[in-house]
């Protein structure tokens, strides 16, 4: 074994969390270790559909790497969603908006702008083993390389950044809670040449209680994915590509799948518990799916990924004088998590568990479904850039009630955005 390595920082996990953190402790001075198991940069996350909120971008921005998506054909992203009332479209803002990038381009392109951060070490092909302790402080990682070779990396803080099953938080004794029984299972795959009802759009088909969803991405790839709930997995599973050929024909709008465009194998996801993990020890932080893992079905863990890391930095960057101030440091970020996920991640779920609308949705989705102004706002809170009480003030549901009082009377109305 090799003397050991002290940084201020060591991030297990160079993804979206992981680089995220490592690029703006580095920004902020400190010396990092970004270690990550697999050997190759390119390497990426395959069961991801890679719809990025809104909530994300300004973090994006922050790091610079809006201009990287762009330039490697990523995509500024709206949406649209259709329920049983029909379309719901929120006019297009031009300063709000998500990305659309495969993480084929992203993981890779994440870890170069880490690497290339000044105090940041990426250590490719490091797979934490153990995590080292002093008193009962977590003070490190011990890692072992691909030819098994190990090392010791101390670091006043250490971070699990490392994925919704995160080792190193069960080498550190930090069990997860898991938030209501998830229901679904997907299933994804890429194609080309899609005749999409809104092309420039993610679509978000809510089917009561399954789900379809088209991404538009990078390339000229677009996705076609589902969730459906789990009694249908066996039958589904028995013959997969017909199963998911045939579930999109009856998909209102949704358009005619041709295998000839079809660019990917199908893959599938059979269960995502929704995760929401402890107290770390002392010494300790969790970000990204390793700290709170929702169900896809929203598409909202990579922009928390992303947010989680800037969250963190920001609550630590300047608390390393003493343990103590570390500590309380990083309790704040905990805190941080709470206020700016915890509403959003009770409801995420609560829908997970495969149930269909319950009334406040049918109200509020009826609602943006036949009034232009409440589809902006039903999708500032799908991008996750308001807290669910705003969504939910007595003000806007009061709106919403009105706006289908006004369209029994008037039902004509025009469906909002056509
Ligand atoms: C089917 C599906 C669809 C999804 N679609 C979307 C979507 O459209 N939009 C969205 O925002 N989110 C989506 N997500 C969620 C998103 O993929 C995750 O939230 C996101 O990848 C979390 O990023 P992360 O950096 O926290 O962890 P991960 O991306 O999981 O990365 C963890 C990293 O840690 C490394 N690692 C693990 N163990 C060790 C170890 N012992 N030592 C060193 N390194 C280690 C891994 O190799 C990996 O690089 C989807 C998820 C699923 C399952």
């Amino acid at each position: 074994m090799s003397e050991p390595a002290e940084y201020d920082v060591a991030i297990v996990g160079a993804s979206l969390a992981g680089c995220t953190a490592a690029t703006l402790f580095g920004r902020a001075g400190r010396s990092v270790a970004l270690i990550e198991s697999h050997p190759d940069i390119k390497a990426y996350k395959k069961l991801c559909t890679t719809l990025i909120q809104p909530c994300a971008t300004p973090t994006i921005h922050r790091l610079g790497l809006d201009i990287r998506i762009e330039a490697a054909g990523g995509l500024r992203t709206h949406s649209a969603l259709h329920t049983r009332w029909g379309w719901a479209v929120p006019p297009v803002d031009d300063d709000v908006f998500g990305y659309d990038i495969r993480r084929e381009k992203l993981d890779p392109m994440m870890r170069v702008l880490a690497a290339e951060t000044p105090g940041v070490d990426l250590l490719m092909g490091q797979r934490a083993r153990k995590v080292l302790t002093t008193d009962g402080r977590i003070t490190g990682v011990a890692t072992e390389g691909e030819e098994g070779s190990t090392r010791e990396i101390r670091a006043r803080l250490v971070v699990g950044a490392d994925g919704r099953s995160s080792p190193v938080a069960k080498m550190a004794g930090v069990g997860a809670r898991t938030v209501k029984k998830h229901g679904r299972f997907g299933y994804m795959a890429f194609f080309r040449n899609l005749e999409l009802p809104y092309p420039k759009r993610a679509l978000l088909w809510l089917l009561e209680p399954d789900v379809a969803f088209t991404l538009p991405h990078d390339d000229g790839f677009q996705l076609a994915a589902l969730m459906a709930t789990k009694d249908k997995l066996p039958a589904f599973k028995a013959n997969l590509e017909d199963s998911f050929y045939t579930f999109f024909e009856a998909v209102p709008d949704f358009p005619k799948l041709d295998p000839a465009n079809q660019a990917s194998p199908i893959i599938g996801l059979m269960d995502h518990p929704n995760l929401w993990r402890s107290k770390p020890p002392p010494g300790m932080a969790f970000i990204g799916d390793a700290a709170v893992s929702a169900d896809p079905l929203w598409g909202v863990g990579c922009g928390w990924a992303m947010q989680g890391g800037e969250w963190l930095v920001e609550s630590t960057k300047a608390a390393f004088g003493s343990d103590a101030e570390l500590d309380d440091a990083v309790g704040n970020y905990r805190k941080v998590l709470r206020s700016r996920l915890g509403g959003h991640f009770f409801l995420i779920s609560d829908y997970s568990t495969g149930r269909g609308f319950n009334p406040i949705e049918k109200l509020m989705f009826s609602a943006a479904t036949r009034d232009t102004e409440f589809a902006r706002h039903t999708f500032k809170f799908g991008a996750r850039t308001i807290p669910v009480h705003e969504f939910l003030a007595p003000s806007k549901v009061a709106k919403a009630i009105r706006i289908n009082l006004r369209h029994r009377k008037e039902p004509s109305l025009v469906p909002a955005g056509k």
